[in-house]
C-alpha cells in the first residue's frame, strides 16, 4: 500500500473535495484493526474540511489530516493520557503545538492511543488497549507513541508523538515510518501532560522525511508559557556536503537487525566517511534514566486526586481515604510501579544513593555527547534491538525498561535524534537512528533525506 505523504494528499485535493476525501479517511478509521485512536475528532475534522473546500483554510499544513497524541492536550476535545484517571477529561486549552497545527490549517482527526501516561515502549499499558502493528496485528506498533506511529500514512498524513526515553523513535522504527525527537528546549512543551519533565519533547512523525521537516517547522519555535523554551524557530536549509558519521559502538541489536544496519552503513560509506566510536558513560544510561523518569513521574502524578479533574468517586470519605481509593482504582499496574519507585528513590536516605548518582551519570552522558560532535557530524545507531515484539512477548518488566537502551542516552542528555526505515526483516521494518548535536537539526534531516533517497534508489 502506498502510504499517504502530504504531497499525495495535495495531489488529490486538486481534483476531490477534502469533504470527501476526510470521510472516506474515517471510514477507513472506523473499521481499522489498529485501535490506533482513543478519541476521534469527526465532526470537527469534517467542518474544517468544507472550510478548506471554501477556500477558507489557509496555511502550511492547510487541509492536510494530522493526527494528536493523547496526551497533548486539545481544547474541547478528550485527552486521556490513555490512562482511567482521565478518561472523561475535556481540557479547556490548546497545547502550544495543537494552536500552532490550527494556525497553519491542519485538519485534526484524533487522539492517538498511548502507553498510560507514556510509560511503556510497547503502548500494551494503555486503559484502551493494545495498538496493533501495521505489519502483523499479533505484534506490538511500539510505544508510548503506539499509535501515532500506526496511523501516520495510513490513518492520517501525519502525527504528533510525545519522546521521554524513545517513545517517538520506537514506534516509528516499529511501523516502518519517520520520527523526530528534537533538541530539550525546541518545542514548547505548554500542554504536554507531564511524565519526566527535564527528558521530554513532543515531535514530529510522517512517513517521510520531507514531511518530517515541514510538521517540524510548523511546531518548534517561540513560547513563553514554557520556561524552559528556547525561543528558536525553523526553518531547513538544503546543504550537501560530505559528513564525518559515528557509530556508536556501545548501541547494539540482534544479529538480524545489525545486519541490516550494516547493509545501510555501506551505502552510507559510498558518500560520507564513516568512523566507530566509543561513549563510555552509556553502560550506565539505562539505570539513571529510570531512576531520573521514574522520580519526576511520581511528583509529577500527585496532581491526579479525583477532585481538580478526571476520575471520581461518588461518595467522599475522609480525604486520605478518597484520596488512596481514586488513585488505586484510576492509574494502571505499571503507573503505579513507577510511582512507588520515583518516590522511593527521592525519599530522605536514599536521594544520595539513587537520584544524586543518577544527576551525574547524566552528565557524562552529556559530555560523552559534547566531545563526540568535536569530531563528528552525525552518529548513528540502531533506533530498537530487536524486531518489533509480540504482543505479551515483555511481560517482565526489566525486559522491557531494557528495549529502551539505544534511546535513553538521547534524552538524558537533550540532543535531537529521529529514527528512519531503512528496510524489512523477515517482513517487520527496521530503523535507523541519526543523532545530531544540540539544535543542529538542519544537519541530521539533511543527511536522513539523502539516506532516504538512496533507499528508495536501491
Ligand atoms: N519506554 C520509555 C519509558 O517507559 C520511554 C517512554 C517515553 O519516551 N515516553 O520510560
Amino acid at each position: 500500500m502506498e502510504m499517504m505523504t502530504v504531497k499525495n494528499w495535495r495531489e488529490r485535493l486538486e481534483s476531490e473535495k477534502a469533504y470527501d476525501l476526510v470521510s472516506e479517511l474515517f471510514d477507513k478509521i472506523e473499521k481499522s484493526k489498529l485501535n490506533a485512536y482513543i478519541t476521534l475528532n469527526k465532526e470537527d475534522a469534517l467542518k474544517r474540511a468544507e472550510e478548506f473546500d471554501k477556500g477558507e483554510l489557509k496555511g502550511k499544513l492547510a487541509g492536510i489530516p494530522v493526527a494528536v497524541k493523547d496526551c497533548i492536550t486539545t481544547k474541547n476535545l478528550r485527552t486521556t493520557c490513555a490512562s482511567k484517571i482521565l478518561h472523561n477529561y475535556i481540557p479547556p486549552f490548546d497545547a502550544h503545538v495543537v494552536e500552532r497545527l490550527k494556525a497553519e490549517g491542519a485538519i485534526i482527526v484524533g487522539k492517538t492511543n498511548m502507553d498510560e501516561f507514556a510509560m511503556g515502549t510497547t503502548t500494551e499499558t494503555s486503559y484502551f488497549g493494545v495498538v496493533r502493528n501495521p505489519y502483523d496485528l499479533g505484534r506490538v506498533a511500539g510505544g508510548s507513541s503506539g499509535g501515532s506511529g500506526a496511523v501516520v500514512g495510513r490513518e492520517a498524513v501525519l502525527a504528533l508523538g510525545s519522546d521521554t526515553g524513545g517513545s517517538i523513535r520506537c514506534p516509528a522504527s516499529f511501523c516502518g515510518v519517520c520520527g523526530l525527537k528534537p533538541t530539550y528546549g525546541y518545542v514548547s512543551r505548554y500542554g504536554l501532560i507531564p511524565y519526566a519533565n527535564s527528558l521530554e519533547q513532543i515531535g514530529p512523525m510522517a512517513s517521510c522525511i520531507e514531511d518530517l521537516i515541514l510538521l517540524f517547522e510548523v511546531i518548534a519555535g517561540k513560547d513563553e508559557r514554557d520556561s524552559t523554551n528556547a525561543g528558536k524557530e525553523f526553518k531547513f536549509e538544503m546543504k550537501d556536503k560530505k559528513l564525518k558519521i559515528g557509530i556508536i559502538k556501545e548501541m547494539g541489536a540482534k544479529d538480524e537487525v545489525i545486519d541490516k544496519f550494516y547493509e545501510v552503513v555501506e551505502t552510507i560509506k559510498s558518500k560520507h566517511e564513516v568512523d566507530e566510536i566509543e561513549m563510555p558513560s552509556f553502560k550506565y544510561a539505562l539505570a539513571a534514566y529510570y531512576i531520573i523518569a521514574m522520580s519526576e513521574a511520581s511528583s509529577n502524578l500527585a496532581r491526579y486526586d479525583g477532585v481538580r479533574y478526571g476520575y471520581a468517586l461518588d461518595k467522599l470519605d475522609s480525604w486520605t481515604k478518597y484520596f488512596s481509593k481514586v488513585r488505586a482504582e484510576g492509574f494502571g499496574k505499571e503507573v503505579k510501579r513507577r510511582i512507588m519507585l520515583g518516590s522511593y528513590a527521592l525519599s530522605a536516605g536514599y536521594y544520595g544513593k539513587y537520584y544524586l548518582k543518577a544527576l551525574k551519570v547524566r552528565t557524562l552522558v552529556k559530555n560523552d555527547f559534547i566531545k563526540a560532535f568535536k569530531n563528528f557530524d552525525v552518529l548513528i545507531s540502531p533506533t530498537m534491538p530487536a524486531l518489533p515484539f509480540k504482543i505479551g512477548e515483555l511481560a517482565d518488566p526489566l525486559t522491557m525498561y531494557k528495549m529502551d537502551v539505544n534511546t535513553v542516552p538521547i534524552n538524558l542528555a537533550g540532543v535531537p535524534a529521529l529514527s528512519i526505515p531503512i528496510g524489512f526483516v523477515k517482513g517487520l521494518p527496521v530503523g535507523m537512528q541519526v543523532i545530531g548535536n544540540y539544535f543542529d537539526e538542519n544537519t541530521m534531516l539533511n543527511f536522513a533525506l539523502w539516506l532516504e533517497g538512496e533507499i528508495r534508489a536501491n
